[in-house]
């Protein structure tokens, strides 16, 4: 008889975003004439640039000839846009990656979770408390986990609580963890980590033989020339990190498809005999097996993200998050709201008012004002007391949400 993998029974069925969905539905059928914003979850909304449609359209036409026409390509991706990447991202930044190391793939989730493919079961691994849920479980699917416990913790992981105590930046544990996985800007806290920080994770890896994945979904929204966009601005991570990047929010590729994963060259872990095996080569040989690349139209559509006309409309693009982003928090603050996050992040992180959990704030919000977040809980037990406002919205529904708030909440 066949049997299934028992791991995804420890799994809590994709708590969060449908218990938002059941509650904002209940309420929409109860009120129907209520006009619900909803700043929750964390997807795009603006036009794809006009340059990459441009692009893409262009490659369309390609595959309309016998000359120019395209089957599988490389499973690594293009040379072109691998090149571009390399110098734009990379080498523009002191950062010493060459294309050969860039792997392009259709999604950074995708990544997060089939990079645990090369690693053995016996790894120490730690995330942050609140943390992007993907982390957690792709390693409880793995198998990397034993049983969740009532605070919604996976037995085996190692959970590093970060709050505004500690300014939303983990300590560094006193105990060895073999994967680290670190998400700078944060999703859902919009925290950052500056060069001294990411140098102390640095260390620790490189004493401990530990990898850490970098996930940098949201380094195009720094504003502050002083933080880092990589962990390879930092000496040392060519030896411990993979990172981690997307086309998906800085040129709203979310629904298009198109991501990359750095593995240097020089990166090793061990082998159960004790000697030394190069990552870059388990990745490649998963990838070539498990993976047939990205498609040759959305490809050309990231190459154009590095054009002139590309890069502009992009800037333009995070510009306009950004600025929803700095209405949220200035509104917020005014209505007498504790917020972190959002200047260098997408994303808002609120302290709940007079102690409310987060899902009271949730109601409370829903209720009063119309008005739907992500509770912070949904994202870890530390996310308990925090709530989450997403910049990704039209700049109406930003200023009508927000003013709402200030309206009836102050
Ligand atoms: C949105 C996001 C990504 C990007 O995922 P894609 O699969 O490339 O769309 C990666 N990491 C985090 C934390 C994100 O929020």
């Amino acid at each position: 008889m066949a049997t299934i993998n028992s791991n995804y029974l420890k799994l809590k069925a994709g708590y969060l975003f449908p218990e938002i969905a059941r509650r904002v539905n209940a309420y929409a059928e109860a009120n129907p004439d209520a006009k619900i914003i909803r700043l929750g979850i964390g997807d795009v909304t603006e036009p794809l640039p006009e340059a990459c449609r441009a692009a893409m359209t262009l490659a369309v036409q390609d595959m309309g000839d016998r000359a120019s026409f395209k089957g599988y390509g490389p499973e690594q991706g293009y040379a072109w846009l691998r090149e571009k990447i390399a110098a734009h991202d990379f080498q523009a930044r002191g950062c010493a990656i060459d294309a050969s190391e860039i792997f392009i793939s259709d999604g950074s989730k995708c990544d997060c979770g089939n990079i645990l493919d090369i690693f053995g079961h016996d790894n120490a691994i730690a995330v942050t408390d609140p943390v992007y849920p993907v982390y957690v479980d792709t390693n409880v699917m793995a198998g990397n986990t034993g049983e969740m416990n009532d605070k919604g913790e996976y037995g085996g992981l190692v959970y590093l609580p970060i709050s505004a105590e500690n300014d939303f930046v983990a300590e560094i544990p006193s105990e060895k963890v073999d994967l680290i996985y670190l998400c700078f800007p944060n999703n859902p806290t919009g925290a950052t980590a500056t060069k001294e920080y990411l140098k102390a994770w640095v260390d620790y890896a490189k004493s401990h033989g530990s990898i850490i994945f970098f996930d940098a979904a949201y380094e195009a929204f720094i504003t502050d020339p002083e933080l880092p966009h990589s962990i390879y601005e930092i000496e040392g991570a060519r030896d411990c990190a993979i990172e981690f990047r997307s086309f998906s929010k800085n040129a709203g590729f979310t629904g298009t498809r198109c991501a990359l994963t750095v593995v240097p060259n020089t990166l090793t872990a061990k082998a159960s005999d004790g000697s030394d095996v190069e990552l870059w080569k388990l990745w490649n040989r998963r990838q070539s097996t498990k993976f047939n690349g990205v498609s040759y139209i959305v490809q050309r559509g990231a190459e154009a993200v590095y054009s002139e006309a590309g890069q502009a409309q992009i800037k333009a693009l995070i510009g306009f998050y950004m600025e929803n982003a700095k209405i949220i928090r200035e509104q917020l603050t005014a209505a007498g709201l504790a917020v972190y996050g959002g200047i260098n992040a997408p994303y808002v992180w609120v302290k709940t008012p007079n102690g409310l959990s987060s899902w009271d704030f949730f109601d409370k919000l829903l209720q009063t004002v119309n008005v739907v977040g992500t509770p912070g809980s949904g994202f870890g037990a530390a996310g308990e007391g925090y709530f989450r406002i997403s910049a990704f919205n039209s700049r109406e529904n930003v200023e009508e949400a927000m003013k709402r708030i200030l309206d009836k909440l102050k």
